[in-house]
């Protein structure tokens, strides 16, 4: 079965979403890649709706019933959008996935929404995104 992943266009963030499909055996799935990701479900009127209808086509397109919403610390797109993402920014990716993931199984109530987010290392060698993890 396919999925939709629905990740930030920020190319930084490509090799753990890869890594991510492949751990979930989702390797051909449909991407959905914007800048902030999940963001764009959590900004009211045209944007969302407009996002909405995208998803809507690619699940009516596959028959798809997983969606995937991954979003990543550092992001440029959430600092723009608020000014700053401060030392909460874990805490405000989780709060807007749950938002948004409760969005998208009310609309689309056959789909089954799963949350990651891709934390930024500072330590080791060379500051790196590492191992997408799951947000319940
Ligand atoms: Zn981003």
């Amino acid at each position: 079965m396919t999925a939709l992943f629905i990740a930030c266009a920020d190319g930084r963030v490509a090799l753990a979403l890869a890594a991510l499909q492949d751990k979930e055996g989702e390797t051909d799935a449909d991407r959905l890649l914007v800048p902030g990701g999940p963001l764009v479900f959590t900004r009211p009127g045209t944007e969302r709706r407009i996002a909405l209808d995208w998803v809507r086509v690619q699940l009516d397109l596959h028959g798809m019933r997983t969606i995937y919403l991954v979003s990543h610390q550092d992001c440029s797109a959430y600092e723009q959008s608020l000014g700053g993402l401060g030392f909460d920014q874990q805490e405000l990716l989780a709060r807007d996935l749950r938002r948004v993931k409760a969005l998208l199984e009310n609309t689309f109530t056959d789909a089954e929404v799963r949350c990651f987010v891709i934390p930024w290392r500072e330590n080791g060698e060379e500051p790196s995104f590492g191992e997408a993890e799951p947000v319940e």
